[in-house]
């Protein structure tokens, strides 16, 4: 699995006339060699030049934690009065081109291109996105136990056992946490949880707001799996509404578009689909019901390794869907100081058609409680 991973980005540095990769916290080196990076102040730092063995550049008492693949790259140790910078930028010391990892601090970039004024620098995202962007089988299985892990805690909102009325956004959304990890997670991305006039905010932060009945609750929840030992996990990221008592009859219209809206989105969501005009297909639902100026945002978003990744369903992406290519189908409307809803699926570009991974009831669910 490295190894393969491995040899498509040499060749991806060789395509685009890049010399080296210089990889380090985020999602890229667990990706490419079951390695997560402390976000620390001292530095890790895959080198993965486009001819030869690349070498992990790491505090020298972190190397107990790399599962090494002495076939597949070298580990380098630095001790605390050893110069980390200085190595790396030995290793590259006569390339013209060099990817820098996108989640890479600053300060670490600044330091290597004052010791290497000469090449030119571009993000290892554009190398390595497309690359990240289309699943293996065992990729797709990963983020189909992730899916159906939070199709369970989305289960047990709809069906009423997680308690709403009387409880606070923050409350809810603690046990939604809980919930998610009890169902094979690592740890919680995220867990909103916006009633009523928040459901207007998309990215609300779950408060101390109290959840009242004849409400819109909003939940939009995600996490990591667990996956052996020197594997990365996969994300999950669903959304579900549900009303406390019996929505007026202008939600459950506007929320019924919605719905529709999804379901269009998903069904356009075919390999060689232009990923703009899969974003359109639920959009223009919504405008036939005049509720698309109310969209605030894209369609979707890839997920993977990293719960935000390629490729972005948006006005404006113009390259079309391949197979293997997972992402969320998440429309909504947003109608400030009134309410909001949203629906989100982590969908599959497959060759037999848009495989759908979250498979939990799509309609408004009336609770009661
Ligand atoms: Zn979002
Ligand atoms: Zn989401
Ligand atoms: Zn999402």
């Amino acid at each position: 699995m490295f190894g393969d991973r491995l040899g498509r980005v040499r060749a991806a540095l060789v395509d685009s006339g890049v010399d080296a990769a210089l990889l380090s916290v985020g999602p890229d080196l667990p990706w490419l060699i079951g390695y997560e990076a402390m976000p620390l102040e001292r530095l890790t730092m895959l080198v993965v030049p486009a001819e030869g063995t690349p070498t992990l550049v790491i505090p020298a008492f972190e190397v107990p934690r790399v599962v090494a693949h002495p076939d597949l790259f070298q580990v380098e140790g630095w001790g605390e009065t050893d110069d980390p910078v200085e190595r790396v930028a030995g290793k590259v010391a006569s390339a013209s081109s060099l990817a820098i990892g996108d989640h890479t601090w600053s300060t670490f970039l600044v330091a290597l291109q004052k010791r290497l004024p000469s090449p030119t620098w571009v993000n290892a995202g554009s190398v390595v996105g497309p690359l990240r962007a289309v699943k293996d089988d065992k990729e797709i299985a990963a983020l189909q136990r992730a899916a159906s892990g939070v199709d369970v805690v989305a289960a047990a909102l709809q069906a009423g056992e997680i308690p709403l009325i009387g409880r606070t956004e923050a409350a809810v959304s603690a046990e939604i946490g809980e919930r998610v990890i009890a169902e094979g997670h690592a740890k919680v991305n995220f867990a909103i949880v916006a009633s009523g006039v928040n459901a207007a905010s998309p990215h609300h932060e779950a408060g101390q707001k109290i959840i009242e009945p004849g409400e819109v609750v909003l939940c939009d929840f995600g996490g990591v799996t667990i996956e052996p030992h020197g594997e990365p996990g996969y994300c999950s990221d669903i959304t579900r509404c549900v009303y406390t008592g019996e929505p007026p009859a202008e939600f459950s219209e506007a929320f019924a578009v919605l719905q529709t809206a999804q379901s269009k989105g998903v069904a356009a969501a075919t390999v060689g689909a232009l990923a703009q005009s899969v974003d359109a297909a639920a959009r223009n639902h919504m405008a036939d019901a005049n509720l698309d100026q109310w969209f605030l945002h894209r369609l979707g978003h890839g997920i993977g390794v990293e719960a935000h990744e390629d490729p972005y369903l948006v006005q404006g992406n113009e390259a079309p869907l391949v197979s293997g290519n997972a992402f969320s189908i998440e429309p909504g409307f947003y109608i400030e100081g009134k309410w909001g809803a949203r629906i989100e699926d982590i969908v599959v570009a497959t060759g037999d058609g848009p495989l759908a991974l979250n498979r939990v009831d799509h309609s408004l669910a009336v609770v009661e409680a």
